[in-house]
């Protein structure tokens, strides 16, 4: 097939770049529409960076111990499925790490390693069970002075989600969309006989653009974290910027990246961080039991392995 052609939009969104590609023309008024879906969630629950001004998860933030704060339905739609989720996967998943996450800093220009003594206070404020969730109200409150929600594992495919649905609702089904690893292949792909878009996979140890593998993706996300996407070196030992919510360290894994696939991008998002604890066989148990989520898997050894349900639709990169 020769390459098909494609309606290409690119531009920077939460902290990394965000990819639109639509087969054949799309009206100027559709991606902007999509766009401003991206850019006006973006400023409503950022917590980093100096506009914060009109984030509402930072209001929420700023009020911990004092006030429950009123968010836009679809903001408090993610914060309910960030904070029932860290209630469900205590020990690897948890958004209310924002006061360890703010203590490392990890990929900021004040990143450093904070001390055990520093860590055991801020550790105490990151119970999800401490968040007050009012459904009716769609109001959110944070119990104690200094918790912090942090969205940050789970608010960009969050998004890649809505950028789908703001797709579809002006009738455009079938698109790629990729905000930094977040991937949403809604529709059929105009590029393949089987209608499947190939997605690559980045290889965690070469530069961006070298694979480790293919993924085939037709009408699913699949969104991959990896430890080698932000760290800080001190004292020669490197630290990533995914954080036990247990011990407030960098989780100890022999996991280099995790691609998580699922229907929805926020579940993808959400299993590409939950499935970084434990190492690969835990991992890899996990997933297989959990209903809906498949992952692939590239460990410091670059293995490449996945579980059952996608590995008939991966293609491994020789070398
Ligand atoms: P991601 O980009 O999806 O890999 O998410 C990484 C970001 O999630 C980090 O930069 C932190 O802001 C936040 N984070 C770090 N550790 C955790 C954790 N255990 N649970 C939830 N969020 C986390
Ligand atoms: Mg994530």
């Amino acid at each position: 097939m020769t390459e098909p052609y494609r309606t290409v939009t690119t531009f920077p969104v939460m902290g990394t770049v965000a990819t639109l590609v639509v087969p054949g023309d799309v009206d100027e008024l559709t991606t902007a529409s999509v766009v401003r879906t991206l850019r006006s969630l973006e400023r409503r629950v950022t917590v980093n960076g100096p506009d914060r001004s009109q984030s509402q998860v930072e209001a929420v933030n700023l009020a911990a111990g004092r006030d429950t704060v009123r968010l836009d339905p679809e903001v408090f739609r993610l914060v309910s499925i960030a904070v029932l989720a860290s209630r469900r996967h205590r020990g690897s998943f948890n958004a209310l790490i924002g006061p360890v996450v703010k203590a490392w800093s990890i990929g900021f220009a004040e990143a450093r390693v904070p001390t055990d003594s520093e860590l055991g206070p801020l550790l105490a404020l990151t119970d999800p069970d401490d968040v007050d969730l009012d459904v009716e109200g769609s109001r959110v409150g944070l119990r104690r002075a200094g918790m912090r929600l942090d969205l940050g594992a789970i608010a960009k495919g969050f998004a890649a989600q809505r950028a789908a649905e703001a797709y579809r609702e002006r009738g455009i089904e079938r698109a790629l969309i990729d905000l930094g690893g977040n991937v949403v292949a809604m529709g059929a792909s105009d590029a393949a006989d089987d209608g499947f878009w190939r997605v690559g996979i980045q290889s965690p140890f070469g530069p961006r653009g070298d694979l480790v593998a293919t993924l085939r993706l037709r009408d699913a996300a699949a969104v991959t974290s990896g430890v080698y996407e932000r760290f800080l070196v001190s004292e020669g030992r490197r630290y990533h910027h995914m954080i036990d919510p247990l011990t407030g360290q960098p989780f100890a894994t022999d996991l280099a990246a995790v691609t998580a696939v699922a229907e929805d991008a926020t579940d993808a998002d959400l299993w590409a961080t939950v499935a970084q604890r434990g190492g690969l066989g835990t991992a890899t148990a996990q997933v297989e039991a959990e209903r809906g989520i498949e992952a692939i898997f590239v460990t410091h050894d670059r293995e490449v392995t996945a579980t059952s349900g996608v590995r008939d639709r991966l293609t491994v990169a020789a070398g």
